[in-house]
């Protein structure tokens, strides 16, 4: 049937974001396959420390050298730099000088979770406990009755580090935060949501024999402490030098009668982090040289020396021109950054905090998000429309399926990322990411194809 005057005009002057896999059926199969490796990262991910370890292996495999200051690196030479073991940078050397700009790919590799208070250990009524203090924005009902794996380093008094892995293989033991059984929680039941468990009742149960010592008092801690010494030849004291956190002990997997998507805990932010990593690995000789960093410490405002409100990626700027004799300032002018982070997923189940028009969906790809922030766009950095025209002409030109989005209604709440960071740094900057369905819960939810068309749209940037 030929088309009326309306539906012609309609196809030439209306927009519409669609369904990767409506439009692009085949597309899985590879989705499929690419998300076994990001499956593989998130476990291999946890947290930070974990996560820039297991990058620096992927990166000496393809290639990477510890970068050195004052060397003349060519086209398509592959550099990174550790920094603490917390955050990781990885840049290949592109055709351009320097001068004329950096492609910057900034994605977090911290994730909300529970760490250990500095004197976590105590007993109650003949069981033994943790202590916690949560990190990053929990809904803190969710962390209770859910398997948990202690991850971190614990520092010697001989300066030796000590690094913890436990309820992550199996025959591991895990450990969990109790809730009240609802025969008992009338009174539970009244408090606020937010309130369901409150911070101080996220004690991480850990123990329940004692040593068999009636003279002794505070066996069942005692019982604890000689576990974890034999284990890992630690004492009391060694705690207040330790960075101990649990997460979901859970692994990734798929979700889904059609394995369409992938459930994990951590995939805000590890989710931008895998695929830029993906993309920075597989550049070869870019137009301009790349510069993907992850960070840590996203979660709780940037802080920190492995955070995005440190001068440690300004040094490394620094650092890297100074081989080319220019200033890093105007290397920074002339450079472009992907803040790669992910955005809220329009939930069918809760709708009303979403304005479905611009709201991101899950399989309509790679979300890109102009401005971020709470009520006014505080916080924000807010991207231009020649920023946004770039990114766009990239993504397009490399045929990559897109959206944009904002994060929810306008009122109801908002949040950050790093872009007002790097954009401080004098870089046009905007937010690019993964749409994500139960964010900063111990299992969150993103699409395959989502994951995937991410990705392509971070090679279209690094091409
Ligand atoms: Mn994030
Ligand atoms: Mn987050």
């Amino acid at each position: 049937m030929a088309k009326t005057e309306g539906q012609k005009l309609q196809e030439k002057l209306c927009y519409q974001m669609k369904n990767i896999g409506m439009e692009r059926p085949e597309e899985m199969e590879k989705a499929q396959s690419f998300c076994e490796g990001y499956k593989t990262f998130l476990d291999n991910a946890k947290i930070e420390r974990e996560a820039v370890r297991y990058t620096k292996k992927l990166a000496e495999d393809a290639g990477y050298t510890p970068f050195s200051r004052g060397k003349r690196y060519k086209t398509g030479e592959k550099v990174y730099y550790d920094n603490r073991g917390k955050n990781i940078i990885l840049t290949t050397f592109g055709k351009k000088p320097l001068l004329e700009g950096l492609h910057f790919n900034i994605a977090h590799i911290d994730s909300p979770r529970l760490d250990l208070k500095p004197n976590p250990l105590y007993e109650k009524e003949e069981i033994s406990f943790f202590k916690t203090h949560y990190y990053g924005g929990i809904k803190k009902y969710q962390w209770g009755v859910t398997p948990l794996a202690l991850h971190g380093r614990i520092m010697l008094k001989n300066g030796e580090a000590v690094d913890l892995n436990l309820g992550e293989n199996p025959g591991d033991p895990v450990f969990v935060v109790s809730d009240l059984l609802p025969h008992l929680s009338q009174e539970q039941n009244q408090r606020k949501l937010s309130e369901g468990l409150k911070g101080e009742e996220l004690n991480v149960i850990l123990g329940s024999t004692p040593i068999p010592d009636k003279e002794v008092k505070e066996v069942f801690k005692l019982k604890v402490l000689s576990i974890l010494n034999e284990k890992y030849g630690i004492v009391e004291e060694d705690f207040l030098r330790a960075e101990l956190t649990f997460v979901p002990a859970q692994h990734a997997v798929d979700v889904g009668l059609d394995c369409s998507m992938v459930g994990s805990y951590g995939q805000d932010d590890k989710v931008c982090a895998y695929t830029a990593l993906m993309a920075e690995l597989e550049a070869k000789k870019p137009e301009y040289t790349t510069v993907t960093v992850l960070v840590d410490k996203e979660e709780i405002g940037s802080e920190g020396v492995s955070g995005m409100a440190s001068d440690m990626l300004l040094h490394y700027v620094e650092d890297l021109v100074e081989a080319e004799g220019v200033r890093a300032r105007d290397v920074l002018r002339n450079s472009m950054c992907l803040s790669a982070d992910v955005n809220a997923a329009f939930d069918p189940t809760f709708p009303d905090v979403f304005e479905k028009a611009n709201a991101s969906f899950m399989n309509k790809g790679p979300v890109l998000t102009k401005y971020t922030g709470s009520r006014g766009k505080s916080g924000s950095n807010d991207a231009s429309a020649e920023t946004m025209y770039k990114v766009i002409k990239y993504m397009e030109d490399d045929d990559v399926m897109w959206q944009i989005g904002e994060l929810g209604k306008v009122d109801l709440g908002g949040g950050g990322t790093i872009a007002k960071f790097i954009a401080d740094m004098d870089v046009d900057t905007v937010d690019l990411g993964v749409a994500v369905l139960s964010m900063h819960a111990p299992f969150e939810i993103t699409s395959k194809l989502d994951v995937y068309y991410t990705y392509k749209a971070f090679k279209a940037f690094n091409k």
